[in-house]
């Protein structure tokens, strides 16, 4: 967790993983905490222990080596077998980590694998696809604008778009399924560029009806960075609708970050010249890394439900909480709670200094008539 515990509990693992796999096998590191290795098999269940055994391997290790840590080490593996040597390798990580997903892990399973459930769930992806371009003209998409709190204005102050998907077939769908769908085919870049245009359209109306705007985050899939023009095409969409730039921010998540430090320290730049406010969304759900809270230009950071859910009951975690507020706001970043559900989840984060508060126990996502008669009316 961004401290020096966090970097070798990944070594202990990157040279476990080294030292057990064969000569005619390989291993990498993909990213952050997420590796990879090539294993030869003769069959399934063979495979199935293998990669159990290794699991437990990593995991007794690093319990052994990590019993002061706040945290526990806990891995999970998502296989594909290769049945074609042409396979093209970016496809098999895709299908690995489809067989990583957690509908397809039983309870107690560390290991997944790619199976025929999965082929039709992306059978199912590709419909949902197909009304894409539908859903779009038919305007299915709306944007829910969740209020975020201002502790020491003591009033409600911004808010972050999260799309909503209303499919005249399927119902209502959550963004916790459209976009882990959207992210695995790359329609989330057209997506996210849609509900951008939208917020930028929705903030326009309000300031040529003369409300004192305050800002709206988006969030941004980590796949845009990989998208040529992306900042540029951003830029257009807030010069188009005559938005100034301080009133609509991008929320990537961390994750992104490790994906390729430069590509991204450029985009961010790019966005920060312009007067875009970069916030980094769920931090410490993953692997954080405060050396990035120094390295890039970020405005905000977003404290993710899981840490703040933990922290109540973890006085060790409570304090690294507050060093690692403390230490954002001696950079001059922001930091925002999210996932806020009870009283003392409040007073705790409130007492740690938090500036800005977002969760269901101040306000939920809500359409936008709603959150207009909320903060200007
Ligand atoms: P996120 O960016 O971490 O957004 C916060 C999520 O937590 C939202 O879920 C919000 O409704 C929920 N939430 C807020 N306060 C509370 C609380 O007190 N308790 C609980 N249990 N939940 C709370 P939502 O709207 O379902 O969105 C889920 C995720 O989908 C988002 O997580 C974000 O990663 C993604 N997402 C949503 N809209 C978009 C979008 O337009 N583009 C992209 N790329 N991703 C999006
Ligand atoms: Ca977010
Ligand atoms: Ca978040
Ligand atoms: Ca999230």
């Amino acid at each position: 967790h961004g401290f020096a515990e966090g970097d070798r509990i990944l070594r202990v693992i990157a040279d476990y993983l080294s030292a057990h796999i064969g000569k005619q096998e390989a291993c990498a590191r993909l990213n952050a905490d997420r590796f990879a290795a090539l294993l030869s098999y003769r069959d399934k269940e063979q495979l199935r222990e293998r990669v159990k055994n290794m699991i437990h391997g990593m995991e007794r290790l690093n319990r052994s080596q990590m019993e002061e840590m706040a945290y526990d080490v806990r891995m999970t593996a998502g296989i594909y077998q290769i049945e074609d040597k042409t396979e093209v390798l970016d496809k098999m990580l895709d299908w690995a980590k489809a067989a990583l997903s957690r509908e397809n892990m039983g309870a107690i399973e560390n290991c997944g694998f790619y199976d025929t459930g999965i082929r039709e769930r992306m059978v199912r992806q590709k419909e949902l696809e197909n009304h894409f371009e539908e859903a779009v003209s038919q305007r299915q998409f709306e944007v829910y604008y969740q209020p975020k709190y201002d502790v020491k204005g003591g009033r409600f102050y911004g808010a972050e778009a999260l799309v909503r998907w209303n499919s005249p077939v399927e119902g209502m769908i959550p963004p916790g399924v459209l976009v882990p769908v959207f992210e695995s085919n790359s329609m989330i870049i057209r997506l996210d560029e849609y509900i951008f245009e939208q917020v930028c359209r929705q903030i326009r109306q309000w300031l040529d009806r003369g409300f004192a705007v305050q800002p709206v985050s988006v969030n941004i899939s980590r796949l845009h960075l990989y998208q040529k023009g992306f900042v540029e095409r951003y830029l257009d969409l807030i010069r188009r609708w005559h938005v100034p730039p301080g009133l609509v921010e991008l929320e990537l998540t961390e994750t992104v970050m490790f994906d390729n430090e430069e590509l991204l320290g450029e985009t961010l730049q790019g966005f920060r010249r312009e007067g875009v406010p970069i916030l980094m969304d769920d931090f410490g759900s993953g692997y954080s890394s405060i050396q990035l809270l120094r390295s890039m230009p970020i405005d905000n950071l977003k404290i993710d439900k899981g840490l703040v859910d933990d922290s109540t009951e973890r006085p060790k975690l409570q304090k690294i909480l507050a060093s690692v507020i403390g230490l954002a706001q001696s950079l001059n970043i922001q930091v925002t709670a999210e996932g806020v559900e009870t009283k003392d989840q409040y007073d705790l984060l409130k007492r740690m200094n938090v500036d800005y508060i977002q969760g269901y126990y101040c306000a939920k996502p809500m359409p936008c008539g709603e959150y207009e008669k909320l903060v200007y009316e």
